[in-house]
Parts: C-alpha cells; sequence; structure tokens
C-alpha cells in the first residue's frame, strides 16, 4: 500500500511568520532606499522565490525599468540587483527573529503527522543565513523540523523543484508520490507542481492573503470567503492538488489522497449494526443510472426483489405479501403503526430497548391510542406478561415489538410472544430490522401480520429504504387508515401492485440496485441459515475473546443475539473516545453506546465481517489494552 511519507512545508507564511510580514517589509524599506515606488501587491505577486530572484522579477516589470531609468539615467544591470540585495537581506536580518513565531495550530499538526511515521522536510526562498535566525526562533518555539534546504548553497530555486529533491535524498523518500507539498504562495504551488508530487496551498496566513492575524480576524466573513475564492482558484490554475484553510486539515487531506492513492473506498472496516460494511461488488453495482418507469427497472429489479424477499421470509409464503418504501428503518416503522392502527383500535408496546422506545415516541406524535408494557433492559421480554397484560385489557387489538433489540443486542423471543399474541388473536407488528436476513424466522408459520427490516442491515446493502413483510389479508384491511401520505404503506403496496414494481415518489435506484445484488450474494453464500451461522461464530468469538483480554459483556450469553454485543467500560483508565480513535486508526471502527446510565460500547458482528476479522480486532484491542 503506498502511503505519504514525507510532508515538505514552506517557512515563512505557512509555518512561521502570519501573513508573511518580514520580507514584506525589507523590501518596501529596501526598494524607498533606491528611490523607488513598488506596491506591496507588486512585492507579493513573486513571494517564495529565492530572494534575489524575487528582486529581479519585480525589477523586470517595465514600471520599475522605466522609473530606474529616470532615476539614474541608465538601465539597471545585474550589479544592481545584487547590491539591492545586499541592503534588502540587511533589513530583513533586523527584524527576522520578530517573524518567526509558529503559525496556529503548526505544532500540533507537525505532531499528529509525526505520530504517523510521516517526516518533515521543508524548503523555502530565504538563504542559509536566514533560515539559521528563523530555524534557531521557530525551535525554541517548538517548531522544528527533519530536513532544510535553501536556495542559495545551489542554483535550485523556486519554482524549479531540486530543493525538493534534495529533501527527498536527504530523508530517503524513494518517489515523489510519496511526498506532499505544502506552501502559500503561487511559487510553492509550482515547485510541487513540477517536482511531480502532491502541490497544496495554505489560505490563512498566506502571503497571498497577505493579513495579518488581527486583520483576519477583524475582517467579516463574508469578504474572507471572495479573497479565499480567488485565492483557490489561482492556486488551483498554478497546478495545486489541494487548496486548505489552514494547516490543521493537511492530516485529513493527507488521508484523503492516501485513500485516492490507494483506490480504497472503505478506509475502515464497520463493526457497527448499520450502516455496516458492505461488498465492494454491492458498492460497484451502484455506478449505473437507472430511469423508473419502464420495465429494466420496475420488473428487472424491484420485482425480483420483492419475489426474493417473500422467498427468504418463509418456505410457504402462500399468504404474504411484501413492500418496499423510501427512507431509513425508523420511517417504516411510523409507517406501520401510521397505517395499521385505527382511532377506535387499541396499541400495546412491549419493550426492552431504545427501538421499544421509538415506537412510544412514534405513537405520541400520531396521538395514536397505545399502552406501553415495560421490560427489564437487560432481560428478554416475558411472553408471560404479555399474556397477563391481554388477558386483563380486552380492548387491546394491535401487539408491537422489537425482536433483537439493538440497544444491548438481546434477542426477545419472538416464537413464544408471537404465539401468546396470536392465542388472544390481535395483530402482530415485529420489528425484525437487526435480525431479519441474518437470523431464521419464518413470518408464515409465525404469523406475524406486519415485520419490518431494512436494506442496511443483515441483508447487506447500503442504506436507503426498509420493506416490509406482511400478510396479504391484513395489507388489504388497512386501506384508508394512514393519517400521512409519503409514509401510507396501503398506497405505496397498490402502486407497487398495479405498477408492477413501480414506487410512489422519486424511487432510491441506486440503493435498490445495490440491495438486488445484496440478495444475490445472501444466495450465493448459502441463504440465512449460513449467513446466521457466520454471524453466530463471529459473535460467539467476540464474547469469549473479549471476556480473555478482561473486558465484561453486559448481557450473558444466553440473551445475546449474534448482532450486535454490548461491553462495559473497563473500571479504570478507560477513555472510549481514545479507544475509539485507536481502533479506528487501525482500520476498524465500533459503536458507542450508553444504557441508561450504565457506561457501555458496542461492537456489531453483522455484515461483511468474518471469523478473521474478529481475531484482528481481538489482537488489536489486547495490543491497546497493554496486555
Ligand atoms: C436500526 C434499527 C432501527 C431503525 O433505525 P434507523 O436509524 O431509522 O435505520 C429500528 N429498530 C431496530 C431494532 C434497529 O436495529
Amino acid at each position: 500500500m503506498t502511503k505519504i511519507e514525507c510532508v515538505i512545508l514552506d517557512w515563512a507564511g505557512t509555518t512561521v511568520d502570519y501573513g508573511c510580514f518580514a520580507p514584506v517589509g525589507a523590501f518596501l524599506r529596501m526598494f524607498r532606499q533606491f528611490h523607488l515606488d513598488v506596491t506591496t501587491a507588486q512585492i507579493r505577486r513573486s513571494m517564495g522565490l529565492a530572494k534575489i530572484d524575487h528582486i529581479r522579477t519585480i525589477m523586470n516589470d517595465a514600471d520599475m525599468t522605466k522609473q530606474f531609468l529616470t532615476n539614474y539615467s541608465r538601465q539597471w544591470f545585474e550589479s544592481d540587483i545584487v547590491k539591492m540585495n545586499e541592503y534588502f537581506e540587511q533589513y530583513l536580518f533586523e527584524t527576522l527573529r520578530e517573524f518567526a513565531r509558529p503559525l496556529p495550530y503548526v505544532l500540533e499538526t507537525a505532531e499528529r503527522l509525526r505520530g504517523r511515521g510521516i517526516k518533515i522536510g521543508s524548503t523555502t526562498g530565504y538563504t542559509e543565513a536566514m533560515m539559521q535566525i528563523v530555524c534557531v526562533e521557530a525551535a525554541a518555539q517548538g517548531y522544528h523540523v527533519d530536513h532544510l534546504e535553501t536556495p542559495d548553497t545551489f542554483s535550485g530555486g523556486r519554482p524549479s523543484p531540486f530543493m525538493i529533491f534534495r529533501n527527498m535524498e536527504r530523508l530517503k523518500i524513494d518517489s515523489v508520490k510519496k511526498i506532499v507539498k505544502v506552501g502559500d504562495t503561487i511559487a510553492d504551488i509550482r515547485e510541487g507542481y513540477h517536482a511531480g508530487c502532491f502541490s497544496i496551498g495554505i489560505i490563512e496566513g498566506s502571503s497571498e492573503l497577505g493579513l495579518s492575524l488581527e486583520e483576519f480576524i477583524q475582517t467579516t466573513p463574508d469578504k474572507i470567503e471572495i479573497k479565499k475564492r480567488n485565492i483557490a482558484k489561482r492556486m488551483f490554475d498554478a497546478g495545486a492538488d489541494y487548496v486548505l484553510n489552514n494547516i490543521s486539515e493537511l492530516p485529513d487531506c493527507i488521508e484523503k489522497i492516501e485513500q485516492k492513492i490507494t483506490g480504497k473506498t472503505a478506509p475502515y472496516l464497520l463493526l457497527t449494526p448499520g450502516p455496516l460494511s458492505t461488498t465492494q461488488t454491492v458498492k460497484e453495482v451502484m455506478l449505473q443510472d437507472w430511469c423508473t418507469w419502464d420495465t429494466d427497472y420496475n420488473e428487472g429489479v424491484v420485482t425480483v426483489i420483492r419475489d426474493k424477499l417473500l422467498k427468504l421470509a418463509s418456505e410457504t409464503p402462500n399468504n404474504l405479501t411484501t413492500v418496499l418504501l423510501q427512507g431509513s428503518g425508523t420511517y417504516v416503522v411510523e409507517a406501520v403503526l401510521n397505517s395499521t392502527v385505527r382511532n377506535s383500535d387499541h396499541l400495546l408496546i412491549v419493550t426492552n430497548g431504545v427501538y421499544g422506545d421509538r415506537m412510544i415516541k412514534i405513537a405520541d406524535k400520531a396521538a395514536l391510542p397505545y399502552t406501553v408494557l415495560r421490560g427489564k433492559i437487560e432481560q428478554p421480554i416475558s411472553s408471560e406478561s404479555i399474556r397477563e397484560k391481554l388477558q386483563t385489557d380486552s380492548s387491546i387489538t394491535h401487539v408491537a415489538f422489537v425482536h433483537c433489540e439493538t440497544t444491548t443486542g438481546i434477542l426477545n423471543p419472538l416464537e413464544q410472544i408471537s404465539e401468546t399474541v396470536k392465542s388472544f388473536d390481535k395483530l402482530l407488528v415485529v420489528d425484525a430490522m437487526s435480525s431479519f436476513g441474518g437470523i431464521p424466522i419464518d413470518v408464515e408459520k409465525l404469523n406475524i401480520d406486519f415485520l419490518i427490516s431494512s436494506a442496511n442491515k443483515c441483508i447487506q446493502g447500503v442504506p436507503g429504504f426498509a420493506f416490509i413483510i406482511a400478510k396479504t389479508e391484513k395489507m388489504k384491511q388497512i386501506k384508508g387508515i394512514a393519517r400521512t401520505l409519503s409514509l401510507d404503506i396501503y398506497d405505496q403496496w397498490e402502486t407497487m401492485n398495479q405498477g408492477k414494481g413501480k414506487w410512489r415518489f422519486t424511487s432510491p435506484t441506486h440503493v435498490v440496485r445495490a440491495f438486488a445484488q445484496a440478495l444475490l450474494e445472501l444466495e450465493q453464500e448459502g441463504g440465512i441459515a449460513a449467513r446466521y451461522k457466520r454471524y453466530v461464530e463471529n459473535e460467539r468469538r467476540l464474547y469469549e475473546g473479549m471476556k480473555k483480554i478482561g473486558y465484561t459483556p453486559f448481557l450473558p450469553q444466553d440473551f445475546q443475539s449474534p448482532i450486535i454485543t454490548s461491553f462495559l467500560y473497563p473500571k479504570e483508565n478507560f477513555s472510549f473516545e481514545d479507544f475509539y480513535y485507536r481502533l479506528k486508526a487501525n482500520g476498524v471502527v465500533i459503536y458507542p453506546g450508553k444504557i441508561s446510565d450504565i457506561e457501555t460500547f458496542r461492537i456489531g458482528t453483522i455484515g461483511e465481517v468474518y471469523p478473521e476479522d474478529i481475531s484482528f480486532l481481538l489482537e488489536l484491542i489486547q495490543s491497546l489494552s497493554g496486555n
């Protein structure tokens, strides 16, 4: 894998001397000495060049040549330039020490880069003698580089790339593709461009912007915005690959560059319960655009999905139907509750976690008639408690609960609950968002009326829609109940049936196409039974492995789903944030998760995740725990 190994930073205007004022002051004084009028803008235009080259460039302006001729009654010669440079140097040396203060974010950024094993080289338009002063002063304030090249020791000044090459040689970097050059002037950008490395411009504190820190703070944001846009355009025109506001954005930019070099689209493995890690092939099928009004899409993609979902829902899906709806899982839970519960009905919401509680919020918002049966968060829902409730309150018509509570990872007893609810002949709504496709469920045999799941959980698609598996007969009976237009599942179902796969309103085409691919890959894996086996092995390995390292799972293994597992924070010396970012830096992302007032974090075991990935994670955690 190719990584950026070296950052070459410019000095004045980039890492020290905010606004690059030291040379500007010295130039103005020197030209005044020679009775030549020059503007700051004129000076800044060529900033970044070796200073003697800079003076010559300014003197080559027609206006300067004319002024010189008027003052001295002759043309200027190279000896004049040398003399001017002597004065310039003298003036610069007088003030240089005051202009060596590191810019904001420079110290932290240098530390972050070094933490990632990146070397820091540097180039400048200053001479070696000038840099001796600047380096000593900057080092006293905490900033130093691994190597410095100045243009006076050989004829290698900007915009030629030779100072960069010398850095490479000294720092043992074997390819320009492993180098990022950062600077604040057009000459800097050209230097990087000519070297063939990544060339990055910085705006705040730059000579191009030409403002002191106080002026920058006092300028209104919209004025700054216009200036920034102009500078960025000039830098891009000069060949910049990226233009940043300030140097603190550099580490993220390097990450972006590395992703681009490696062509890696997922810089980390998601061990989360959705969105989750998907296969390259699922991602790739999204690279096509679709029209939604003819058969290619509606029959070729949507209808195929609906048929396959029914086959996944039951061995004998004779009385089942399915409908897909735009939005995340919550949208479709809201759609189902709003489309099935009449004002004359009475919904019982059974909850032992955040997602059960979300149904309460949904019922509240829609002013649905409902009652809550609350279980303990660390215990599976008891079907016995539901039985008691249904016995004592005969007005209840609907029961809704969550199969796998993703809050803790607990698995609620679907079979017992559906048996109980059905023995009272109530309508059953199951949020099987995080379990359908990963845990075998026979919707027909279990007599479930409405089951909800989403594209980005165990089927391993990408986020953008969710779906409902329902009894056809029950679906037919809910016409006109919905209190909402876009979340009316009957209407959506009817349109999808009559239009042979047509969606009401814009369909998330790319997501739907990815889902079709995900279903194909589920079949190739061996169906839900095989996927379940993999998830179970992932979870078992995680549960046992974490215990061995010294982490305590929140739930006993008996209550645990293979979907996601919660762990208590260790009692001592634990910062979740630190833990999280160290894992992420090593390519793995886990899931935060506070359960009421118990501090826990969660690790998902679903998605394109294999037992080897869990072993890798465990090794990583072990090494971070220092055991
Ligand atoms: C993911 C999930 C949902 C839906 O969450 P969204 O963020 O809306 O996709 C609902 N219920 C459970 C159990 C879930 O795991």
